[in-house]
């Protein structure tokens, strides 16, 4: 998968690639990840990104002409990439939209700065997506959550599907507790069942955990997931507790 990110700002995304499971997938070319320095398409001396607001009021405005230009060189004559503009007005990404942008062959991210990127160059935009309801100084965090939380879901990135799909969201629960050794930890025991050794009564006891911490902390996720025989089980189990703590 390509992944392309425009920036005025490089150094700061490219040390995406330097750690853990993504610089494994850059180094094996599973990912392509592209940094666009965005001021290389700037055609003043001056090199300018950005410019005084059109109407007056404070702050600077960054300039179309150079991010379409950029966007136009990262597309060449490929026509099939997903162009994403980072902003607090966009759509709240979420791991359902980590999925979708991670089956794309190529995705590229725009990342404002200022007061953001002048409205014309939503005309080459797919969608704006933002991580959540507050206003960071610029897109290149915001790029490089979705970044890292998409590429998760490209097959080889991380090992083992299984585990990205154990995690939370990816089933629609909150994961279990985990817990590694020693079986000790000031005063604190491992549950018992963990370390019995019985892979049933383990499943059941992750899965009762999941559902119980989801439906306490996050109701709005467990009114919409849905029950695998396995997950109707563990309620059972569950009611079967809780009626035997009323006797
Ligand atoms: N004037 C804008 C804020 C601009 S912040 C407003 O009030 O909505 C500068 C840049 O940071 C934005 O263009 C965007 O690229 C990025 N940014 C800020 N907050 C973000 C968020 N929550 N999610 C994604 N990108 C964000």
């Amino acid at each position: 998968m390509k992944i392309s990110v425009l920036t005025i700002f490089p150094e700061m995304v490219e040390s995406l690639g330097d750690w853990g499971v993504l610089s494994r997938a850059v180094d094996q070319k599973i990912v392509d990840l592209k940094i666009v320095n965005i001021r290389d398409f700037t055609r003043d001396k001056h090199r300018m990104t950005d410019d005084y607001p059109f109407g007056g009021g404070t702050g600077l405005v960054m300039k179309a002409d150079p991010i379409l230009d950029a966007l136009d060189s990262v597309r060449g004559n490929k026509r099939d990439c997903h162009i994403v503009l980072t902003s607090p007005s966009g759509e709240i990404f979420n791991n359902e939209k980590a999925i979708e942008l991670s089956e794309y062959s190529h995705v590229v991210f725009v990342c404002g700065r200022y007061k953001g990127v002048d409205e014309r160059v939503m005309e080459i935009i797919d969608e704006e997506l933002s991580i959540g309801d507050f206003v960071l100084s610029g897109g290149e965090l915001a790029a490089m959550v979705m970044i890292d939380a998409l590429s998760r879901f490209v097959p080889g990135v991380v090992g083992d599907m299984d585990s990205v799909m154990s995690d939370s969201f990816a089933k629609g629960f909150l994961d279990h507790p985990h817990y590694t050794r020693p079986r000790e930890v000031r005063n604190k025991r491992v549950p018992e069942v963990i370390v019995s050794g019985d892979h049933e009564r383990v499943d059941l006891f992750r899965r009762k955990e999941s559902i119980l911490k989801t439906a306490i902390r996050r109701p709005d996720l467990f009114l919409k997931a849905e029950f695998t025989l396995s997950d109707k089980k563990a309620v059972l189990e569950l009611l079967r507790e809780r009626s035997h703590d009323v006797e």
